[in-house]
Parts: structure tokens; C-alpha cells; sequence
């Protein structure tokens, strides 16, 4: 009954590590555009609003020098595509130009963080070499 298995087997192997090639590449190109060309975080000591260019990943607030930093995201408007900054995890804020509920998230850029009120720090500035 089994005899078509050793001729048969290689050739799923093949199909396999192809496949699992292809998943690898499509998970590449997502992480490449969830990725920005800047990271932003609010400070909750002295909420200070810094971004950092995206390969570098703050080790203390560059104003007080505290650890209690957070990420931040961006809310995307349904009604009119603004973005609004502020700190992950939060659900329902609403539209800083509608105030409406936003519907989605996404990766800030530069600009969203600059009009946000955030300063482009450097490493040294937040503690990376
Ligand atoms: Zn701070
Ligand atoms: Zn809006």
C-alpha cells in the first residue's frame, strides 16, 4: 500500500522548505513596514516627548534621566486618515483634529512625531553609544 512513499517523500520535503521560504520573506516585508524611520516615547516622570532615530532604543529619558518611558503609536482616524501620537496600550483615543474614536493603530513616522511636539534626541542623549 506504501509504496508510492519513498519516491513521493522528497519532493514534499522540497515543497515544504520552499514554502517556509516564502513565509520567511513575507514576514521580512511585514516587519520592514510596521517599521519607521523613528521610534517616539513619552517620558512618565516628566513627560517629555522624544523620538530617536528606529535603531536606537532609549535607555533612560534624555530630560530626567529616568527609566518610566513609553512607546508611542499612532491612531488613525477613520473619518480623515489623521494620525494621533500617544502611548501604546491605550484603547478609544480620540481624534486630536475630529474627536472621534480612532480605528486603527500604525507606526508613526517622523513627521507624526514632530507635529506631535517630539524632539529628535541622539544616543548619546538617551544613553546609547
Ligand atoms: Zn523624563
Ligand atoms: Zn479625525
Amino acid at each position: 500500500m506504501n509504496t508510492s512513499a519513498p519516491t513521493g517523500l522528497p519532493r514534499w520535503w522540497a515543497l515544504l522548505a520552499l514554502l517556509l521560504v516564502i513565509i520567511g520573506c513575507e514576514r521580512k516585508s511585514i516587519d520592514r513596514a510596521l517599521q519607521s524611520d523613528a521610534n517616539g516615547y513619552v517620558c512618565g516622570s516628566c513627560q517629555t516627548r522624544f523620538y530617536t532615530s528606529h535603531e536606537i532604543f532609549p535607555n533612560f529619558c534624555p530630560q530626567c534621566k529616568q527609566v518610566d518611558f513609553r512607546q508611542v503609536v499612532g491612531y488613525v482616524c477613520a473619518a480623515d486618515k489623521h494620525v494621533t501620537v500617544g502611548p501604546r496600550g491605550r484603547s478609544g483615543l480620540p481624534c486630536e483634529q475630529c474627536g472621534q474614536a480612532t480605528a486603527s493603530l500604525c507606526i508613526p513616522n517622523e513627521d507624526n512625531l514632530k507635529a506631535w511636539g517630539a524632539a529628535r534626541k541622539t544616543g548619546p542623549e538617551v544613553g546609547v553609544n
